[in-house]
C-alpha cells in the first residue's frame, strides 16, 4: 500500500482552517483512513487548544516543551516549524 501521508505543514494548515475547501477534504478523507495522520493531528489540536486557551496568561513552559517534545520526537521535521514561529 502506498500511503502519502499529510505533511505536519498541512496539517497545522487543517487545524487552523487555513486550507482551502479542496485540501482540506482531501486532508479530511486521508486522516480518515490513516491512523499516523490521525494521531498526529490530535496532537496538533492539543496543541493548539494549549496555545490559545488564555490570552490573559502565558501557557505553562513545562506543558509547552512537553507538547514540542511530543511532536520532535515523532517527526523531527516539526522541530523546524517551531523554531521557525
Ligand atoms: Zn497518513
Amino acid at each position: 500500500m502506498n500511503c502519502q501521508h499529510v505533511t505536519y505543514e498541512t496539517l497545522i494548515a487543517y487545524v487552523t482552517n487555513d486550507l482551502d475547501k479542496h485540501e482540506a477534504v482531501a486532508v479530511m478523507n486521508h486522516i480518515a483512513s490513516c491512523d499516523q495522520c490521525s494521531k498526529a493531528r490530535q496532537h496538533l489540536d492539543t496543541l493548539r487548544s494549549l496555545m490559545c486557551t488564555d490570552d490573559s496568561q502565558e501557557p505553562p513552559q513545562r506543558i509547552l516543551c512537553q507538547a514540542f517534545s511530543i511532536f520532535t520526537t515523532e517527526n523531527p521535521r516539526f522541530s523546524e516549524l517551531a523554531l521557525r514561529s
